[in-house]
């Protein structure tokens, strides 16, 4: 730490220039050239007005020019804005408007939906494509012809990012990392990567969304040697296709891809050089992790915990050392506190909030002082997750407070009704959310996901929920839904699925 993010990128590129560093749609990019581009586009985005500390937008689905573009934004000393390219208008506007955004860059597919949201913003001077020419927009390819950047003189305990939450909670708010916290994240994910040789990783998660962001800056810090295959999105045949091709050691996923993963016929893939899956952003189901146990016996399903308020991760599996459950031990620099409603720590084994301490921690939020104490307290930042450590140090997160359901003065956590009934056979996923009743204060309602040629009857499906959970957990109330509703990172959307109409 201590460094800004530009210095440690202009290590990298230095220390491994000709050696390949992403792989992308059969394209192989040196890390020379993503330096000279990132360079390049820096002088471009300076003659465009942006000046250190400016928010810069990037909206594009994943590709080299993400990378490049976050790059040659921390080289100004500006602040990169990351968004989702699923966003809609709204929530674009929304986003312009509170991080006043001075320049937007992204692709044509999504240059209509920017144009729109920009129209009436006042601070927005220009929007950037890459690719196909854009009426009303500068193309990236002319700021990559630019003049090189000289790097700005940036304090890496200044902001390098904002990052809008993913509004599964109502509106979005922008998480402030400073370089610092984003490097010490990285860093903190090099110290726990598989070898010191050259590792071969693919990354599918979208590189707008905190735990993609991490992982590409992990390459930041020289000692990282290695090569990134970079998918657009994830697609899980093209996904097993990479992997075979490029021979990839290691990869985040989340889980919701683990389980896409699970409905392909892996075995007529070559995965022989694969050592390490490790999932996070959501509770990975106990019957994922034995499917793939039982059809990957050579590659280890490792858990990670985070969250964007800490640039990604809390904790992750130490290397071979996986605990069924468990979500690892904290990572380099993190120090985790268990708190009970009054603010004091529990004993060892027991339930409460999980709350966390280290370099890698927000600013606070963007414009939002309110917000932010009553989430970074005495300097812990307190998750909203509750969870557990045992005697090793292992930390198990039980579900998200704001999740539980109260019934009839009982707590249930939805993740473990969730967990039951996805160990039906004929169920693929499972979703379990309250809603308000007049007796019981909440009723436990279940969306249930039927597996690939299965039929569910919802009778059935509570009659084995009442054999295998308590009186207080079973669902009350069953749907049989086709798909239960994700969000672009994978997570279920309760949002989406409250508004399915419960009862
Ligand atoms: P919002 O805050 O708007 O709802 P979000 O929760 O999707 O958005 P993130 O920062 O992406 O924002 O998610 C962090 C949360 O994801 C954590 O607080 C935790 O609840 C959950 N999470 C992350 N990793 C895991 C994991 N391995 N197991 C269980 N839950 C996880």
């Amino acid at each position: 730490t201590g460094r800004p993010l530009a210095r440690l990128a202009a290590d990298a590129w230095e220390r491994w220039g000709e050696d390949t560093t992403t792989v992308f749609e059969g394209a192989r990019w040196t890390s020379a050239e993503l330096g000279r581009q990132a360079r390049a586009v820096a002088g471009g985005l300076a003659g465009l007005g942006v000046r250190p500390g400016d928010r810069v937008v990037v909206l594009m689905a994943n590709c080299p020019e993400v990378t490049v573009s976050y790059q040659a934004v921390w080289w100004l000393g500006a602040v990169t804005t990351p968004v989702l390219f699923l966003v809609s208008e709204d929530e674009l506007r929304h986003v312009l408007v509170d991080s006043e955004a001075v320049v937007v860059v992204t692709t044509p597919e999504f240059a209509g939906k920017v144009l729109g949201a920009a129209r009436g913003v006042a601070t927005l001077r220009h929007v950037v494509v890459a690719g196909e020419p854009v009426e009303g927009t500068v193309a990236f390819a002319d700021l990559v012809g630019q003049d090189e950047a000289a790097p700005a003189d940036v304090d890496p305990t200044g902001l390098g990012a904002l990052l809008y939450t993913g509004g599964t909670t109502g509106r979005s708010k922008g998480v402030m990392l400073s370089h610092d916290a984003l490097s010490a994240a990285a860093w903190a994910s090099v110290l726990n990567s598989t070898d010191p040789g050259h590792t071969v990783s693919i990354l599918p998660l979208p590189l707008a969304h905190v735990f993609g962001l991490m992982v590409s800056t992990m390459g930041l810090h020289a000692t990282q040697a290695g090569t990134t295959v970079l998918m657009r999105w994830f697609e899980p045949a093209a996904y097993l296709r990479l992997v075979a091709s490029e021979g990839v050691h290691v990869g985040p996923v989340v889980p919701a891809m683990l389980r896409s993963l699970l409905t392909q016929p892996l075995e007529e893939h070559d995965l022989s050089a694969l050592q390490r899956l490790s999932s996070g952003s959501a509770p990975l189901a106990e019957e994922v992790v034995e499917q793939l146990a039982r059809r990957l016996p050579h590659v280890e399903v490792a858990e990670g915990y985070g969250c964007t308020e800490t640039a990604a991760l809390i904790s992750s599996t130490p290397l071979g050392a996986v605990r069924r459950g468990s979500v690892g031990r904290p990572v380099h620099g993190i120090s985790l506190r268990i708190t009970a409603p009054d603010g004091r720590e529990v004993p060892t084994g027991e339930d409460g909030e999980i709350c966390v301490q280290g370099p890698s921690l927000m600013q606070g939020y963007w414009q939002a002082p309110d917000a932010t104490a009553s989430t970074l307290r005495d300097g812990w930042l307190h998750t909203g997750d509750v969870g557990r450590v045992d005697a090793d140090g292992y930390l198990y997160v039980v579900d998200r407070i704001k999740d539980l359901i109260i019934r009839g003065g009982f707590n249930v956590y939805p993740r473990d009704v969730e967990e039951v009934l996805m160990a039906h056979p004929d169920i693929a996923n499972a979703a379990v959310v309250g809603r308000p009743d007049d007796v019981h204060g909440e009723e436990v309602v279940a969306y249930v996901q039927p597996a690939a040629g299965a039929a569910l009857d919802p009778d059935a499906v509570r009659a084995y929920a009442r054999e295998h959970l308590s009186a207080v957990k079973y669902p009350r109330e069953v749907h049989v839904v086709e798909q239960i509703p994700l969000t672009s990172v994978g997570k279920l959307d309760r949002k989406r699925l409250r508004a399915f109409g419960a009862g």
